[in-house]
């Protein structure tokens, strides 16, 4: 991969527009130009904020992209589903990166390997680039379960390229991002060592490439509890192509420096 990744996971936050502006203000005015030359910085805000934060996009000079961190797991662009998003919705907002299989999608809305493999289907029937998330309990953790529950979690991909394998795997591979978020670090300010990072990721890496070759190059991120004082850290580690942030990206200081960190 020639450049790293660093993605804002908004969550439900913030819970104002004026918020949403003034955060796209201070991040335009803080991240230089030529570390975006280096790094991709994509930020996923909620779907309310989706139009405001596209403008402040289109408005300022930094090529920043955008996510949704949802999409509707039924197989239509438009139809009777109340209170769902398409893909096709998300493609006209000009949106083209979608969260899917968050460890708070899975773990409070119930979504299963199923939901996951239909919204994965209509991120890619738009051209939307999947930002697959992935990783075990704190449970799992302790139980030394970590590589089985995530070979478990990457049989999505697998059955996605069996698929894909004809027609659209190039589509496939092109179009994913895997995130590693151990469900014990989100939001805990805890972190696994780094070299467990570095051993989890490599283990992701062979899982893909042993799916098919073509999938050698998937970014793997690492998310939970990254902050601007760990991420030069994580950097580091020859296998991690990014990170995927949550509350330390709604600080525009604290998210900038974890781009200069990746840039
Ligand atoms: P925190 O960075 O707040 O731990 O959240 C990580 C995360 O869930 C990103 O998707």
């Amino acid at each position: 991969w020639q450049n790293s990744w660093v993605i804002a996971n908004w969550k439900m936050n913030p819970s104002t527009q004026l918020t949403v502006t003034a955060l796209m203000t201070d991040l335009q005015q803080q991240i230089p130009t030529d570390a975006l030359q280096r790094c991709n910085v994509v930020v996923a805000p909620s779907f309310m904020h989706l139009s405001t934060t596209q403008q402040a996009i289109q408005h300022g000079s930094c090529n920043i992209g955008l996510a949704a961190q949802n999409l509707c797991a039924q197989h239509a662009d438009k139809g009777a589903f109340t209170g769902e998003v398409s893909g096709a919705q998300l493609k006209d907002a000009q949106v083209n990166y979608v969260l899917v299989g968050h460890s708070e999608r899975r773990q409070y809305f119930n979504e299963d390997d199923t939901c996951l493999i239909q919204k994965i289907r209509n991120a890619f029937a738009h051209d939307l680039t999947v930002v697959f998330c992935i990783g075990e309990t704190q449970a799992q953790y302790e139980q030394n379960q970590t590589q089985d529950v995530l070979a478990a979690q990457l049989m999505v991909v697998k059955q996605l390229a069996a698929e894909f394998a004809n027609t659209q795997l190039g589509n496939l591979a092109s179009r994913l991002i895997i995130a590693y978020e151990p469900v014990w670090a989100i939001g805990t300010g805890k972190i696994p060592t780094i070299q467990e990072v570095q051993n989890i990721h490599a283990f992701i890496n062979t899982t893909l490439t042993d799916i098919d070759a073509s999938l050698a190059t998937t970014p793997i991120l690492y998310g939970g509890s990254v902050k601007a004082d760990n991420a030069a850290e994580i950097a580091q580690c020859p296998n991690v192509n990014g990170v995927l942030v949550g509350g330390a990206s709604l600080d525009a200081t604290s998210f900038t420096q974890i781009i200069q960190a990746f840039a």
